[in-house]
């Protein structure tokens, strides 16, 4: 399941009005269209950028309004204002409209032409008082978007529209996205919970129940040869240990991790899933948990949630896409165990099995050991450890009357010594601004065990995900100061539940 954000568009739209005559419009259009190729050619745009109109009236907007809500690959627009455009013809398009947008605040020329500047040129060049007029109409309507101000050939504002530009992609990507869980959430556990149908109207996806003999019919239907190509595929991806080479002593719980991976593959592209959860307290038929089938399908862009987390599936399943066709790692994560020396204190993060191989700095290992709980056959892994790099964890919660983001940033660090007794991935960080007030923020916020990890994606793809979908966000980085922190998730308690109404 490849992800190819080249599949969707972004639409570029300029604003103005007919007070100023064909010959100005014409020239507006001609610049616009001038920009919007320009981005579209920066080669780290990730979508393309098609150039549609310059509106000047109430109508023109609202049909290309609609036009935009019911496209399926058109992710959302850029609005500027090229001249001045009198705000209120963009009431009843703002109204209506669906999609993120982004506000680009910029202008055509980037320098004031000192000794030449006339009134024509005031005249075309009037973004600096016509962007003020539609950012009124928009704050004045309460809507949520993302400014971007700067000249459209600044660095800075391709690497701020590229960022918007894979948040929006993942938005589209939920919208109807189909979440599988097998099995409920992991019995007695809170923070896995939450309610699925506030989410489907929050965020567009949806998440449904199978029992597990709809999966094993699947992975029972499996044929012998391509189990044999699947771990073929194996052998030349992974180094294999001893136990579970041809002729070793595990080497059938590998093939039938093999056939439990082309089952579940078989069953979520027959259902068009996007992501699942799996639970260890509920595999009847399968006989072992599925450790390897979820880190390969997570590599391939499938959202994934262990003990019935759907949260951090759907959540996985957007990172997954906001950093497709970059080379940094993104996975499921849990904070395992702390290491409180003083001298660095550093979180050791893992699951029983499931972390994605995108995070590995080198060749995982692939093998078959015991798992200590849950009571099935010894499961087929990979094994290795996280590459180091700056890196941010974030998690979803539901408080009952809405859903708070956390995001705290991290430096993933390569631990001191080997691991060698520990046959699980593993990442080890530094979280920001130290453990023990990350950790503290953390906890005061809610924040779940169960994490999206990316090494691709910064605080702000998640900052810009959250506008689009309007909730709370909250960030734990260098510059936080707990006492400031405990006063944020104040306001901002009060701040939602007014905004929020009933
Ligand atoms: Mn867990």
């Amino acid at each position: 399941m490849d992800i190819n954000l080249k599949e969707f568009e972004v639409w570029f739209v300029a604003g103005s009005q007919e007070l100023y005559g064909e010959e100005t419009l014409r020239q507006v259009e001609e610049q616009a269209k001038q920009i919007a190729a320009a981005i579209n050619e920066q080669p780290q745009i990730p979508v393309q950028v098609v150039h549609k109109a310059v509106l000047t009236s109430a109508v023109g907007i609202r049909e290309l309004v609609a036009e935009a809500n019911a496209h399926h690959r058109c992710i959302g627009l850029i609005l500027w204002m090229h001249t001045f455009s009198p705000a209120r013809m963009w009431i009843a398009g703002l109204s209506m409209l669906k999609k993120p947008y982004v506000h680009l605040h910029t202008q055509f020329n980037r320098d004031i032409p000192w000794s030449a500047i006339d009134m024509d040129y005031m005249n075309l060049n009037q973004s600096a008082h016509g962007d003020r007029e539609f950012g009124f109409i928009n704050t004045r309507m309460r809507k949520s978007r993302k400014v971007i101000v700067g000249h459209w050939q600044d660095q800075d504002v391709i690497d701020q529209l590229n960022v918007w530009l894979r948040a929006s992609a993942a938005w589209q990507d939920m919208q109807g996205a189909r979440i599988a869980r097998f099995g409920d959430n992991m019995r007695d556990v809170a923070v896995t919970e939450g309610d699925k149908v506030a989410a489907q109207i929050r965020f567009g996806y949806e998440v449904n129940g199978y029992s597990l003999g709809d999966l094993v019919e699947y992975v029972s239907a499996v044929q012998e040869q391509d189990i044999t190509a699947l771990v073929e595929e194996y052998e030349a991806s992974y180094t294999l240990s001893d136990r579970v080479k041809k002729g070793g002593p595990a080497r059938d719980s590998l093939l039938e991790a093999a056939r439990i991976e082309l089952g579940m593959r078989a069953f979520l592209k027959d259902g068009g899933f996007k992501g699942f959860t799996t639970s260890f307290q509920d595999l009847p038929g399968i006989a072992q948990l599925p450790g390897l089938a979820c880190q390969r399908l997570m590599r391939d862009g499938y959202g994934f949630g262990a003990e019935g987390d759907w949260k951090t599936a759907a959540l996985l399943r957007a990172a997954k896409v906001m950093a497709a066709g970059m080379p940094e790692g993104t996975s499921f994560m849990e904070d395992y165990v702390y290491h409180f020396d003083p001298q660095g204190m550093r979180v050791l993060g893992a699951h029983m099995l499931e972390v994605c191989e995108s995070v590995a700095a080198e060749k995982p290992l692939l093998d078959v050991q015991p798992l200590s709980i849950g009571g099935k056959a010894d499961p087929a892994r990979l094994i290795f450890v996280g590459a180091p790099g700056p890196a941010i964890n974030a998690s979803l919660i539901d408080l009952g009357n809405r859903f708070r983001m956390l995001v705290n940033k991290v430096e993933a660090v390569t631990p001191p010594e080997d691991l060698p007794r520990l046959p699980v991935a593993r990442v080890l960080w530094d979280p920001k601004p130290n453990l023990k007030v990350a950790a503290a923020a953390w906890i005061l916020a809610g924040g779940a065990h169960h994490t999206v990890y990316s090494q691709a994606l910064t605080a702000q793809h998640i900052a810009d995900y959250c506008e689009i979908a309007d909730i709370e966000m909250v960030l734990i980085d260098e510059g936080t100061d707990l006492d400031e922190f405990k006063k944020e998730l104040r306001l901002n308690e009060i701040y939602y539940h007014i905004a929020q109404g009933i």
